[in-house]
């Protein structure tokens, strides 16, 4: 390398140095995005102005503006008050697979910190649809999930867990009406996070939507059920169940050693009980493992007089892990076989499948 091409090099990656620090520094600032509107007019109001302000900001944040210099009714001064004081989060979108068959779009996003995550963007005849992710990683290790295989390397903010649904919003153009927290990570291992996520878009002056619209998904933490019940009676709760015995659960889920099957269904039943909803059950069709016909018995059996509805899905491979899905015209026959029985069951419908990637995957690629 040339003298001079090296002092340039040099010169760059001292720019970039400092960049990087510049960054750290931000994100120690206090994340506009992160706070309830309360919380925004509260701080606001610290900062010497009147808290409806605070309303505005949030208007503009669930709106189009990425920046605080686009908030154009607010006061120059404060602009330049909030780019001293504060951050604001916004992902930047490292991929997109888009499908050319349904319209399904799979975003991969780069945090503020250089972790990653995914979302993917649905289109239904009901209208738009949102699967957020709620952590970077997991830390559950569910043997056929790609999500958990390097572990968790943090869990998200409310705002992080916003700002998907707000740049999948800002990158379609559409607006989203749907949201299921079934991406990366284990919602209720981050549960006073995406409890203010909830919160967020729930704000009229946010997203303004219907929590009976939003689906959290759980692999099956017992007390943050009990608790969700309580706090948010219309929220649809998904539970990961997987296997009909503790025998076959404890095989592919290792956190059924700490809540197995039969107080998990209590939990459930509590649930479904005090909030008048239909829990759905997922149950990844795994080959060989839980799909023959003993186990839709033993499944049948333990679901029996629940207001439940199943949720097959034929496991997608994931190259990292040895086991297999099983084939749609089985998961089809096993579905039968449940609804036969009197248990409401799907097989989830296949979206996107020219850009199928299992949970996980979009990420864990981008690390290799
Ligand atoms: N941690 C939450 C949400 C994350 S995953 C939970 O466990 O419910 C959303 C769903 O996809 C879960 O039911 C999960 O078990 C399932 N899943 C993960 N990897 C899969 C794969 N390779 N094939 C099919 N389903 C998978």
């Amino acid at each position: 390398m040339q003298q001079s091409e090296a002092k340039q090099e040099g010169t760059v990656q001292a720019v970039q140095t400092v960049e990087k620090e510049e960054a750290k520094e931000m994100q120690k600032r206090p994340d506009l995005k992160d706070m309830t509107r309360q919380e925004l007019r509260e701080f606001i109001k610290e900062l010497g102005q009147p808290a409806f302000r605070g309303d505005q900001i949030f208007s503009w944040m669930y709106g189009s503006a990425t920046e605080v210099s686009q908030m154009k009714n607010l006061p120059k001064q404060l602009q330049q008050l909030l780019s001293e004081r504060s951050f604001l989060t916004c992902h930047k979108i490292e991929r997109v697979q888009r499908s050319k068959s349904d319209g399904t779009r799979k975003y991969l996003f780069r945090l503020a910190d250089a972790n990653t995550v995914e979302s993917v963007f649905m289109k239904y005849k009901f209208g738009n649809s949102i699967c957020v992710s709620t952590q970077a990683g997991c830390r559950m290790g569910c043997r056929f999930c790609a999500s958990g295989i390097q572990g968790l390397a943090r869990s998200l903010s409310a705002a992080e867990i916003a700002e998907q649904v707000l740049a999948v919003q800002r990158d379609t153009k559409e607006r989203i009406s749907h949201i299921v927290l079934m991406g990366t990570g284990e919602p209720f291992d981050n549960y006073d996070n995406v409890a203010k996520f909830l919160r967020l878009v729930h704000d009229e002056k946010g997203l303004n939507l219907s929590l009976r619209n939003i689906t959290v998904s759980t692999c099956g933490l017992i007390p943050q059920i009990r608790r969700f019940a309580q706090e948010f009676p219309q929220v649809n709760l998904a539970v990961s169940l997987h296997a009909a015995s503790d025998e076959v659960r404890n095989q592919l889920m290792p956190i059924n050693k700490t809540y197995p099957i039969a107080p998990l269904l209590a939990a459930c039943r509590e649930h479904a009980k005090e909030t008048g909803r239909r829990t759905t059950f997922e149950y990844t069709l795994v080959r060989g493992i839980n799909d023959s016909q003993a186990h839709l018995k033993q499944l049948s059996g333990l679901l029996s007089g629940m207001n439940c509805h199943v949720n097959l899905i034929p496991m997608n491979p994931v190259s990292e892990k040895s086991y297999r899905g099983t084939d749609r015209r089985f998961a089809a026959e096993f579905c039968k076989g449940l609804s036969d029985r009197g248990i409401p069951a799907t097989v989830r419908r296949e979206l996107g499948s020219d850009i199928d990637a299992a949970c996980g995957q979009l990420r864990l690629n981008a690390q290799k």
